[in-house]
């Protein structure tokens, strides 16, 4: 079987050093699971690195962490759905929200249950997923303060994530400035600014003042110890405390080109192979779109991925022979991970060492 195999120390050695970082321009981290479904041993091990709380976008994960015994403030990232207020005042301690409807929800059932429900505006600052559009803040802010069982925690934004915009100097200073006038327009104080997620780090780091922000949501930069903006491997960071390791089920030499008329695969039409005029090894990985995102996969040095469908990932390696029964270990990117995450193909190996 395929298996991600998940490195609990390299996590924690991860979570560690970017709270320690954050710590030093006073912010905080929300520990983010979306990624690795609520996995109860990764939550664990990022509450013991310093992370302040557990957020998952997905009511069902902090379920699962909640029936797991993860003792965490949860927050709930994805605005709620109003027909699951019930569920999420009895999981959730706070969740971010852009409507006023769904948090009239929330305070109801909240009160039906004698709890307080906290939340986090968002705000939007360019990216154009979620947010209340800041001309329209303080009204939302305004009755929000008036629902008898709802605490305004904070303010937050999220970018980079539908349209690619950066966290800057200008939107960051914006969400500042807008926590300012929220603060003096109510005479509250907003304790939580939260700024976004792992593509805030660059904008931190850059080291031109982080104003009124003290708190990021990071997942990707956790688990694997990169930047989403551009990639980049974050200085002193592992990149591979999650691998997914697959075996090889055929291994012959074939024509670099294929023969017969050219029409669609099942996934459109596919990448014409380069012709090398010769026979080269092939090989095939129990591996495929049902498990990952092929595309998503770093192969070891001298292997070149060359092809895939449903159920086969098929490489080219020229330097080595693939032998059949061999496994061969991808590093992922976020998509390739969050897709063998979801695969119930692909067993979840959790390491400590
Ligand atoms: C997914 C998500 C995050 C975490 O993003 P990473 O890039 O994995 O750090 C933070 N906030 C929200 C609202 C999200 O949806």
């Amino acid at each position: 079987m395929p298996r991600l195999e998940i490195n609990l120390k390299k996590i924690r050695h991860n979570t560690r050093e970017l709270v320690k970082r954050l710590g030093s321009y006073g912010i905080s981290v929300s520990g983010v699971t979306k990624a690795v479904l609520g996995m109860p041993e990764i939550a664990n091990t990022l509450l013991a690195s310093g992370v302040i709380e557990l957020a998952d976008s997905r009511i069902e994960n902090i379920q699962r962490m909640k029936l797991a015994s993860v003792k965490s403030n949860m927050s709930l990232i994805r605005s709620p759905m109003k027909s699951q207020a019930a569920m999420i005042v009895e999981y959730v301690d706070t969740s971010l929200n852009t409507e006023l409807d769904v948090i009239s929800e929330l305070s109801k059932a909240a009160g039906a249950i004698g709890r307080k429900h906290s939340v986090i505006l968002m705000v939007e600052l360019g990216d154009l997923r979620e947010g209340i559009m800041p001309e329209d803040l303080e009204n939302v802010v305004r009755s929000t303060l008036k629902f008898p069982n709802i605490i305004l925690k904070g303010i937050g934004a999220n970018l980079a994530c539908r349209c690619g915009i950066e966290p800057d100097k200008q939107n960051m200073g914006q969400l500042s400035a807008i926590a300012d006038s929220i603060d003096n327009t109510f005479g509250i104080i907003l304790s939580v600014v939260s700024g976004g997620n792992s593509s805030n780090l660059n904008w931190v780091f850059e080291g031109e003042g982080t104003g009124r922000i003290n708190n990021l949501r990071l997942g990707e930069s956790i688990l694997l110890g990169r930047e989403p903006l551009h990639r980049q491997k974050i200085s002193g960071l592992h990149t591979d405390a999650v691998l997914l390791v697959a075996e090889v089920i055929e291994s012959k030499r074939k024509p670099s080109l294929p023969w017969g008329k050219i029409a669609e695969t099942a996934f459109g039409f596919a990448p014409v192979p380069l012709n090398r005029n010769k026979n080269v090894p092939q090989a095939i990985i129990a591996l495929g779109q049902m498990d990952t995102d092929p595309e998503g996969l770093t192969p070891p040095i001298g292997i070149n991925i060359i092809g895939s469908s449903s159920d086969h990932l098929v490489v080219a390696s020229d330097q080595e022979w693939l032998p059949v029964g061999r496994e061969v270990t991808f590093q992922v990117n976020y998509s390739a991970l969050i897709r063998a995450m979801i695969s119930p193909f692909v067993t979840k190996d959790v390491k400590d060492e």
